[in-house]
């Protein structure tokens, strides 16, 4: 039982939408984005990419946690945390479908919440001003849950000259444990049908709690996650970019079919 218990939190986590028939859960880097924010700091202002890969690949044989890999990673960037803001908001772009799917989820009043390993000052940044409706000082409605890890400022000034990432579970080896976001909505009575667009190995904690998994293809044929489903035979539907969960999300919601046919239509 003991590995089923729920790491402990030190980040509060947003209300849950506890009436919706529909959730969406997506991951952010290199899924809402076109790439991964934390590895293009990383590889420009940090250590750079041969000792990230390195470091990626301790995680993957299992000799070293994703938590501790991954905050020598974000040690290396000795930059202030503004600086580091600025660079993303100039380098990271959005999927070309995702603000389609977003407002259609709006619309529908289709909750829609991102569960991310990376900093949430960082993605709050990077979508208001991408979306700029999406705006962290604006009413509540406009507004995205994320679920993430935060930033601690270690500087005298607390100005962000000196910075470490704030994990939301310390105790895991993830840092962020996914599935704690998602399982309170697997928990509900009435069942709500649970879509989770991701594209790393992370993901899948919380993906394995979704009713329709989403896998992220890039654009060179390159996916952890499609390759990670394939190998274990878990069920999900491949896309490149949102336009293509938009249309097999409203085939659930819109058009009558089950989650079943939509599987077995992506063949699985
Ligand atoms: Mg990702």
């Amino acid at each position: 039982m003991s590995t089923e218990e729920a790491p402990r939190s030190v980040l509060p986590y947003p209300p849950i939408h506890a009436d919706a028939p529909f959730v969406v859960l997506s991951d952010w880097d290199g899924t809402i984005t076109d790439k991964d924010s934390n590895d293009y700091l990383v590889d420009n202002l940090g250590f750079g990419f041969d000792k990230r890969r390195e470091l990626n690949l301790e995680c993957l044989s299992g000799r070293m946690t994703f938590r501790d890999s991954f905050k020598e990673m974000l040690e290396s960037i000795n930059h202030p945390f503004e600086e580091c803001k600025e660079v993303l908001k100039k380098n990271i772009k959005l999927d070309s479908g995702f603000l389609n799917f977003y407002n259609w989820c709006k619309n529908k009043k289709i909750p829609f919440v991102i569960v991310s390993s990376g900093m949430a000052p960082n993605i709050k940044s990077v979508l208001s001003t991408l979306i700029p409706e999406i705006n962290e000082n604006q009413n509540k409605e406009n507004e995205i849950d994320i679920i993430a890890n935060e930033v601690l400022f270690t500087d005298k000034e607390k100005k962000g000259k000196t910075w470490e990432i704030q994990y939301r579970h310390p105790e895991s080896g993830f840092g962020h444990d996914k599935s704690q976001a998602i399982l309170p909505y697997r928990n509900l009575k009435h069942k709500p049908i649970l879509f989770f667009c991701g594209d790393g190995v992370s993901d899948l904690s919380a993906a394995k709690h979704a009713d329709l998994l989403f896998a992220k293809v890039m654009a060179n044929g390159h996916s952890d996650l499609k390759t990670y489903c394939e190998r274990e035979h878990i069920k999900h539907v491949p896309f490149r970019d949102f336009n293509k969960v938009l249309e097999r999300v409203k085939d659930v919601v819109e058009g009558g079919k089950s989650v079943e046919d939509v599987l077995k239509e992506e063949g699985n």
